[in-house]
This record gives structure tokens, C-alpha cells and sequence, in this order.
């Protein structure tokens, strides 16, 4: 077994087969992994599940303690977590530290402070005549076992930074890295043992596609992140179990640049924001409307931007901005779409090709003369590449925003913010940011999840962690109480008037709540 940029770390099980584990960047073998067959995940499963009652028993605090503590393990070890990533997944130095490190960094902190309060116990109040005097609460406990299934595209952010929340309250977890980025995955569990988390509260279930299908059967609720193909499958095999399936699926995102945006600074978010991570984030802007009267400026801004990329090899901070294609069959979409655009009649203003030699690279490419009979502008390309259509006004922009399966994030650039706000409210998206793109993904305080084909479910906010629990009413009632309720047994006439001149006061006026 060869491995270059890392340490090999122990597996979990004994492998049945092994898969090998590609730098993307320079199409070396780095390390090969186990792939767990069905029994392998029933008895990482067995595992998990008895070792969650002890961390729940931790409470809020205990279980935080390690959080912080895998919170500064991850700053002390940061280099070697990025060199882990970056040989994985062929990404930039930057693309690694900003989306995965700092993620990373912030994820452990905000779910090891906040998870307590949005899983406190909540009183509630209420103004049904027959509960009066008695205690109603509502209380979030956790699932059990929970799978994880992540995608390969952010090894950290997207695999581990889900199982975060999901331990925060108190649950163990299986994670399935996907096969071609299970590196950091297994470098971060290790990292999280030596921060005290208990054994096999977190386990990582290295694998194909067989190997998530097997732990879906065997968790009490999975969290999928993945293409929407995959994600209904998932979501079929959920619904056999009548088990919780969060997903977090594939996007198109439109971005809408009005006639009164600042184009300078539009010009710079669509470059950074479609060759950002070499347009393989779900997020990613994927294609772009310009009011006409900005179009030709905004169109010689970006292309001049673009072709001034430097794509290659990533060799440490600062080399290059656009990295590797992580993964293989992806590069053919990339170029099946550029060809398709141009078959169209779409120009090339920049890139359109792969690179030449050693990893697998695709230049960061600007397409023109688009529309939506090209792949390019309706299919999730997933590249570094940007295409730009010229619109007539803000009604066509939304309106070809909106023409998508996919609705996950979407942004509007516009000096007026109120008018920018209104057309971002009316885009069909998980998310919309107005002079901006992606940062929404940065504020654990929202939710983060997609609208139409982009999944179900939301990661972030209150609703991300209390996903991972199920909700138990709890009344109480006094122990200074009748011995019974005016409407039990036995049924006598003049009682049931009484009720239904109650209920005429109560609810004959179509006042009352
Ligand atoms: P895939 O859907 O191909 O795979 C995702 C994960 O599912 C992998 O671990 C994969 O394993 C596993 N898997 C495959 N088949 C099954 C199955 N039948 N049952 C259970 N698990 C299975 O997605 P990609 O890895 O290609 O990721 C890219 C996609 O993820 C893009 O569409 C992107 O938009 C989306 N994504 C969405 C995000 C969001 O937040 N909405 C964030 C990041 C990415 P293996 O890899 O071993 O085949």
C-alpha cells in the first residue's frame, strides 16, 4: 500500500475487498481502505448502539468538552488535515482551509454552545380548557444510531461536519465517506478518540454505494448528502424502515445580476463563486442572467477575470486557485456539457478544455450564447464552469431561474438592496443571497437545505440538530387532581349540554384560537 501526503490510518474492520484512493492531482494510488460488506456495517452497527446510552448519559456539557477539545485538535493538526484533503480530493490549499478547516472550526464550537439550547426542554402553553393546571412540555431525545452517508466533494464539511450535531445530541453515528475521499473521514474519528470521545460513539463505515445501502437498514435516521439520483434512492430505502431520511442533494444555482448592480464587484463573485473548489460544491454558481444594458461589461469582466486563473496541481498555499476534478466520470460531464453549449451554438470566451499531463484538470472555462436547451444551463454541471445569458429584465431572470428541478441556493446582485431582496424572495431556492453568493452556508444559524429536487431536510439552525432526535410530548398533571373528568363515564344528558354550551362560549364567536 503507497501512501504519499498522509499517514495511512488503521481501519475499522477487516476488509472483504479493498479500494484504492486516488490523488486527483496527480493520479498516484495514496492509500487503499477496507470495503465494508453488509455484515461488516450490522456489526460497526451492534457496536454503535451500545455504546450511545453511556455518551448520552454525558449531557450537554460532557459531550461539549470533547467538542471544544476536537475543536482545538483540528487548528493544532491543520496542516495535516488539509494535506489529508487536498490529497484526496486534488483541491486548492484555500479551498481546503476556507470551506473545510474553517468550517471545521466553527461547526465544533457553535454545535458544542448551542445544541443544549435548542434541545432544552420547552414549556408550553396552552388554551385547551381540559389541560388547565397541568404541565405540558415538549422534549427533543435522541434517535439512538445514526447513519451519515456523505459525497466526495468536501470530506470534512459534508461527511464529518453533519456527524457534529448529530453526536451533540447524544446519539452515536456510522459514517460513509464516499469511496473516493474516505481519508479525512478516518483521520478525523482518530482525531475525536483522542479528544475523549468515547469508543465507537463515531465509526466510520468505508465502502461503495453497497456499503451506505447496508447501514440505511440497520440506523434509526440517515443524513444523506449527494447527487438527487442516489438521494431518492435513499430516501426508497428509508421509507421501507419508516425511518428519518434528511437529504442534501444536487443544485443549478442561478445568479441574477440587474441592470443597477455594482459590476465590478458582481464580476469578481461569479468568478470566485463558480471556479471556487473547481465548481464542485453543490452551491456553486452554475449559470448567470445580466439585464441587458450590463451584460457586455459584466460578460469582459468576468472573462478577463477567468482567464487569469491558474489551474494545476496544488502544491501548498498559494500555487494555484482552481484545482483537480476529484472525481473520474465527473470530467466527462464537464466536457460533455462544454461541447454540448457549443454544438448549440454557445462561444467559448475562456478555457472549454481539459489540461493536458499528469491529474485530472479542466480549465476554468466562460461560456456565451447560451439557454436552456444546452445542458450547460439545466443539468448540474458541477465544474469550473460559468455560463452567462443575456436577459431582458428581472421578471425573465427569475422566471429562467426558476425553470430548474433544482432549488438550492441562488443569488441576486443589485445596488438596491430592498429591490434585490424582492427578487430573491421570489427565486424557488433553499437559499438566496443579495450581493453575495454561498455565505449563507457559513451562518450555522440558518438553515441550510435545498427546495424542489435539491433534498429534503435541512442542515443548520435549530432544525439540524433537532433532526437527529424525535419529539416526546410529556403532560403532567397535579397530584392535588379530581379523582376523575367531568366528561367520563357515565354518559348523563345534562352533562353534555353543559359541554355544548362550553363549547359555544368558547368557539361560537370564531374568536378563540
Ligand atoms: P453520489 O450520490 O454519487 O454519492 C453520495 C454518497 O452516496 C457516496 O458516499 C456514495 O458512495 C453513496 N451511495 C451511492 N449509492 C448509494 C446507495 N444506493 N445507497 C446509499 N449510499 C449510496 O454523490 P457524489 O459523491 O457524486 O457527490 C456529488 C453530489 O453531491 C452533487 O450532486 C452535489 O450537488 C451533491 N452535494 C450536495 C450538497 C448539499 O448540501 N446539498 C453538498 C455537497 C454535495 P460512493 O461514493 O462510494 O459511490
Amino acid at each position: 500500500m503507497a501512501t504519499v501526503e498522509h499517514e495511512q490510518v488503521e481501519a475499522e474492520q477487516a476488509p472483504s475487498n479493498l479500494i484504492e484512493v486516488e490523488n486527483p492531482g496527480t493520479g498516484e494510488i495514496i492509500a487503499t481502505v477496507p470495503e465494508l460488506d453488509a455484515a461488516a456495517v450490522a456489526e460497526l452497527a451492534a457496536r454503535g448502539r451500545s455504546a450511545q446510552p453511556h455518551w448520552e448519559s454525558y449531557g450537554f456539557q460532557g459531550r461539549a468538552r470533547v467538542m471544544l477539545r476536537a475543536q482545538k485538535w483540528v487548528m493544532d493538526n491543520a496542516e495535516r488535515i488539509t494535506k489529508t484533503i487536498v490529497s484526496e480530493t486534488g483541491k486548492t490549499w484555500e479551498d481546503a482551509q476556507l470551506a473545510e478547516i474553517g468550517y471545521a472550526g466553527n461547526a465544533f464550537g457553535f454545535w458544542a454552545k448551542e445544541a443544549e439550547g435548542f434541545l432544552a426542554d420547552e414549556k408550553v402553553r396552552s388554551s385547551q380548557v381540559l389541560v388547565l393546571g397541568k404541565k405540558l412540555l415538549l422534549r427533543h431525545r435522541p434517535l439512538g444510531l445514526i447513519g451519515v452517508i456523505g459525497p466526495w466533494n468536501y470530506p470534512f464539511t459534508n461527511s464529518v461536519g453533519d456527524c457534529i450535531p448529530a453526536m451533540m445530541a447524544g446519539n452515536s453515528v456510522i459514517l460513509k465517506p464516499s469511496e473516493i475521499t474516505p481519508l479525512t473521514s478516518m483521520l478525523l474519528a482518530e482525531g475525536l478518540r483522542e479528544c475523549g470521545l468515547p469508543e465507537n460513539v463515531l465509526q466510520i463505515a468505508t465502502g461503495r454505494g453497497a456499503t451506505g445501502a447496508a447501514l440505511i437498514e440497520h440506523v434509526d435516521m440517515i443524513m444523506f448528502t449527494g447527487s438527487t439520483k442516489t438521494g431518492r434512492k435513499v430516501a426508497e430505502a428509508a421509507a421501507r424502515r419508516l425511518i428519518p431520511a434528511s437529504l442534501e442533494l444536487g443544485g443549478k444555482d442561478p445568479m441574477i445580476v440587474l441592470a443597477d448592480a455594482d459590476v465590478e464587484r458582481a464580476a469578481n463573485f461569479a468568478t470566485y463563486y463558480s471556479m471556487q473548489n473547481a465548481g464542485q460544491t453543490c452551491i456553486s454558481i452554475e449559470r448567470v442572467y445580466v439585464e441587458a444594458p450590463v451584460y457586455d461589461e459584466f460578460v469582459a469582466k468576468v472573462s478577463e477575470k477567468v482567464r487569469e486563473l491558474r489551474v494545476g496541481r496544488p502544491e501548498g498555499p498559494g500555487s494555484v486557485e482552481v484545482g483537480a476534478i476529484t472525481f473520474p466520470p465527473q470530467m466527462e460531464t464537464i466536457k460533455d456539457h462544454v461541447a454540448d453549449a457549443v454544438q448549440k451554438g454557445a462561444r467559448v470566451l475562456a478555457g472549454g478544455n481539459q489540461t493536458p499531463g499528469a491529474g485530472r484538470f479542466f480549465e476554468p472555462t466562460v461560456l456565451v450564447d447560451v439557454d436552456h436547451t444546452m445542458k450547460c444551463m439545466t443539468e448540474e454541471t458541477f465544474g469550473p464552469t460559468l455560463p452567462i445569458m443575456k436577459v431582458g429584465d428581472a421578471d425573465e431572470a427569475v422566471r429562467l431561474a426558476n425553470d430548474s428541478v433544482y432549488g438550492l441556493g441562488a443569488s441576486v446582485f443589485s445596488k438596491d438592496t430592498e429591490r434585490g431582496e424582492a427578487v430573491a424572495r421570489r427565486l424557488q431556492s433553499g437559499a438566496a443571497n443579495v450581493n453575495d453568493a454561498m455565505i449563507n452556508y457559513t451562518v450555522l444559524e440558518l438553515p441550510m437545505g435545498g427546495a424542489k429536487s435539491s433534498g429534503l431536510g435541512s442542515r443548520h439552525g435549530a432544525g439540524g440538530i433537532r433532526k437527529y432526535c424525535s419529539q416526546q410530548a410529556i403532560v403532567v398533571t397535579p397530584k392535588l387532581a379530581m379523582k376523575k373528568e367531568i366528561f367520563m363515564y357515565p354518559y348523563k344528558s345534562r352533562t353534555s349540554k353543559m359541554l355544548a354550551g362550553l363549547f359555544k362560549v368558547m368557539y361560537g364567536r370564531g374568536k378563540r384560537a
